[in-house]
């Protein structure tokens, strides 16, 4: 078994995973853990170069932490792909070797069902690893997310008739469903429940007849799905079908699917928007999953109604990106980004202003192993880490004109973020030169969270370089203080 760190810009850990002898070819990336491990699937796709499975798991990944930041799981974002066919290339022993790749990540990563990847293979997973939810239901886990992520789309979808169309009736309302796989059979049997009228297709043409014979639905080859006059193109196979060639052809008033990263960039939402098409944000839309899977891993263990509850909840955020985005004159794609953003950069704040004992890394329990939620946040660069100082010696100033003593904790509020080696050696050297200057308490207090996070981190580089530094100076300045008190 072999896992070798890819650095990528903006991602905290991206892992290439190989295992000779089950013939595993596979790619781990975890976007952003400031809220909680990574939380996102394994995925089996016969990608055509490693390249694009990386581009995949990237996108993915990242759009796992907007997913969770925008439905508050209390989770990051990550995910998981395999290179194959999972017809024809999937095999238990393939599987374990996955299981054994997520599991020496420690928690850090914790793995569900995807597309190509089933309840059963999650099982097997978990012959491996703790940390994989989404277990049949008899063992008291969560089950498959497909039904859950379906009840999120269709209230989503109804939400945007209704305010697309101005009616929340979807009798005759035609919608064209891409893809014909879990998600979509169980969106089929909510919109065939109301009404609508189904026209469906997918690569696996006794998928979309399957789905055809039991709801009356319209069958089409995929090719034919952009350009069919409907009132609601529903994405749920695979993502990228937003773009320049696509939308054009589009003859529907609402994009509202299941697929993640339906549009290929982000200038598509703009397309979109261009053209009056009113787009539901994939991963506003598709959170029912990860809001069932993720209620498996609270403290209170796993409840179907409050899933349920939080599930018809994404109507409410469905609307309100809506009306965010005509309000500010922006596509919704981008309305939802923001909306992320802002949800991220609160929880990063409550981590660094947070109230007492706030600071106390939180733990999840997986399949019976406890996990730390990992307390990294924004990655910073060095540049931004001096003008962030800078920023930090002007609060200090002025509170402590201000104030008097105590201008330290102000200080410190704004002190930048731990990260990379690269970044933590600057917070390590600014917090010398800190104390330096002559704030000692405020120093010391930025080494002791320093020394926080370097001791939950999984950069191992950190933990030789910096820790035994950020030891010593703590030690030293405490010694100092104990010696001037005397
Ligand atoms: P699935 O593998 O069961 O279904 C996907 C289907 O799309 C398959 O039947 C496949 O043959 C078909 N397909 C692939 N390319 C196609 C194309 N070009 N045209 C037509 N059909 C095509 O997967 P799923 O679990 O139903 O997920 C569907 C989408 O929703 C995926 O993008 C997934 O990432 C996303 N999603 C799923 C969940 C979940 O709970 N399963 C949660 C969030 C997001």
């Amino acid at each position: 078994m072999e896992l070798r760190e890819i650095p990528i810009e903006g991602y905290e850990r991206v892992l290439q995973c190989h295992d000779g002898p089950s013939g595993l070819q596979a790619i781990i990336a975890i976007h952003d853990t400031t809220s909680g491990p990574a939380l996102g699937g394994l995925r089996m796709w016969p990608y055509t170069t490693r390249h694009h499975a990386l581009r995949d798991a990237l996108r993915l990944a990242r759009g796992m932490t907007y997913q969770s930041a925008v439905a508050e799981t209390g989770f990051g974002g990550g995910k998981a792909v395999v290179l194959g066919d999972a017809q024809r290339d999937k095999t238990t022993c393939l599987l374990r070797a996955m299981g054994r790749c997520v599991d020496m990540l420690d928690g850090q990563y914790i793995t569900a069902e995807d597309v190509g990847t089933s309840v059963e293979d999650m099982l097997v997973v978990r012959q491996e690893t703790p940390y994989v939810v989404g277990l049949p239901r008899a063992m008291g886990s969560s089950g498959d997310p497909a039904p859950f992520t379906a009840l999120g789309v269709f209230l989503g979808l109804r939400t945007c008739v209704e305010w697309a169309l101005h009616t929340t009736d979807l009798r005759g309302i035609r919608v064209a469903v891409q893809g014909c796989g879990n998600v979509a059979s169980h969106l089929c049997k909510h919109l065939h429940q109301a009404g609508a009228r189904l026209i469906v297709t997918d690569v696996v043409p006794a998928k979309a007849q399957r789905l055809a014979q039991q709801y009356g639905a319209r069958l089409v080859a995929p090719e034919e799905m952009y350009a069919l006059p409907c009132e609601v193109y529903a994405p749920c196979a695979l993502g990228g079908t937003l773009n320049d060639h696509t939308i054009p052809r589009l003859q529907c008033q609402i994009v509202a699917g299941s697929a993640n990263n339906q549009c290929l960039w982000e200038e598509h939402g703009d397309h979109l928007r261009q053209r009056g098409i009113v787009y539901a944000p994939d991963f506003v839309m598709n959170a029912g999953g990860l809001l069932n899977v993720a209620m498996e891993l609270t403290p209170a263990g796993y409840n179907e109604a409050r899933v349920l509850e939080r599930v018809r909840h994404i109507a409410t955020t469905v609307r309100t990106v809506l009306a965010t985005a005509a309000h500010e004159g922006i596509s919704t794609h981008r309305a939802a980004i923001r909306l992320a953003e802002q949800k991220l950069a609160t929880v990063r704040q409550a981590k660094v202003y947070g109230p007492a004992g706030s600071e106390t890394p939180g733990e999840v329990s997986v399949g019976g192993a406890r996990v730390r939620h990992r307390r990294r946040s924004t990655p910073t660069s060095a540049s931004t880490q001096r003008r962030q100082l800078q920023y930090s010696e002007d609060v200090l100033r002025q509170s402590e004109g201000e104030h008097g003593l105590g201008g330290e904790e102000e200080g410190m509020r704004a002190f930048p973020n731990f990260g990379n080696i690269r970044d933590n050696a600057t917070a390590f050297h600014l917090a010398m030169d800190v104390i330096e200057h002559g704030h000692v308490a405020w120093g010391r207090a930025v080494l002791a969270r320093l020394r926080e996070h370097l001791q939950t981190t999984h950069d191992i580089k950190s933990v030789q370089w910096i820790l035994p530094d950020v030891e010593a100076a703590l030690q030293r300045f405490s010694c100092d203080e104990q010696h001037e008190m005397r």
